[in-house]
């Protein structure tokens, strides 16, 4: 194997090769997919996040990327924007349509940029703008996983739906969200944005409220985040999205829920 091929082979774990697999326990390891084509970057991100107890896998193009997310389940996808061949705003697009739950944080060198990263077509998380502290890092990887366990453990208590404006049905444990009949597929954090609004119809919500409440963490200069999302939830669930009946703008304030029955034929 050349020194080209052994840098650019898939990380594998120390000493796993020659043991027996193990069977899984309770505390399930984290499986983390850095796409990052700069090398001591994706070095130093995989270390940090290996201190945390994730397993690490580094790709360093979007079509290894999707290769790799094609062959196993990742738990959460660290995606560059900037990479060699297909860049990160495509991969993001392309994972999404057979991932749509995959939690995905994209990072960003350009803060122009993070309209299209959180866009709806694009469909990410969550971003982080170049050059960022290693803490900012691990406080987003360690919010979503908090996240990921606190819906885990909602799977083992009895399924409760809720039914939100006469015409939204919730199911907390598939995640499955119906308008009407019609079903809708959210990203992770769109759906736990809907959930927090419709568990909480007519309360008002400031931005600041809300990433505590559904991002897990409070990030001054982030809000703008929140209304990418709120964007995003409204394209998928407003009869018109440019009249939104169900998420409303709280001016100068924030955003609620709907308190009526609304029939969005
Ligand atoms: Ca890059």
């Amino acid at each position: 194997m050349s020194t080209e091929q052994r840098s650019r082979a898939p990380m594998v774990e120390t000493g796993a090769r020659n043991r027996e697999p193990e069977p899984r326990v309770a505390a399930v390891r984290r499986s983390v997919l850095v796409v990052e084509d700069e090398e001591d970057l994706a070095r130093v991100i995989r270390r940090h996040i290996e201190d945390i107890g994730c397993q690490v896998r580094i790709a360093r193009s979007g079509e290894s990327a999707l290769e790799a997310i094609a062959r196993d389940p990742y738990d959460l996808v660290l995606l560059d924007v900037m990479l060699p061949g297909i860049d990160g705003l495509e991969v993001c697009r392309r994972l999404r349509a057979r991932h749509p739950y995959l939690p995905v944080v994209m990072l960003t060198a350009r803060s122009s940029e993070i309209d299209k990263v959180l866009g709806l077509e694009t469909g990410a998380d969550d971003y982080l703008t170049k050059p960022f502290g290693v803490q900012e890092l691990l406080a987003r990887i360690k919010a979503i996983f908090r996240r990921m366990d606190s819906l885990a453990a909602q799977h083992t208590a009895p399924d409760r739906i809720i039914q939100a404006a006469g015409c939204l049905r919730i199911n907390p444990a598939t995640r499955e969200v119906f308008l009407r009949d019609h079903a809708i597929t959210l990203t992770h954090r769109e759906f736990d944005l809907l959930r927090h609004f419709a568990e909480n119809p007519g309360r008002v919500y400031t931005r600041a409220q809300l990433l505590d409440a559904v991002w897990g963490y409070s990030h001054e200069g982030y809000e703008h985040a929140v209304n990418c999302h709120i964007n995003r939830l409204r394209a998928k669930i407003e009869p018109d999205p440019r009249a939104p009946r169900l998420l409303l703008t709280a001016w100068g304030v924030g955003y609620r829920f709907t308190t009526e029955s609304i029939d969005p034929a």
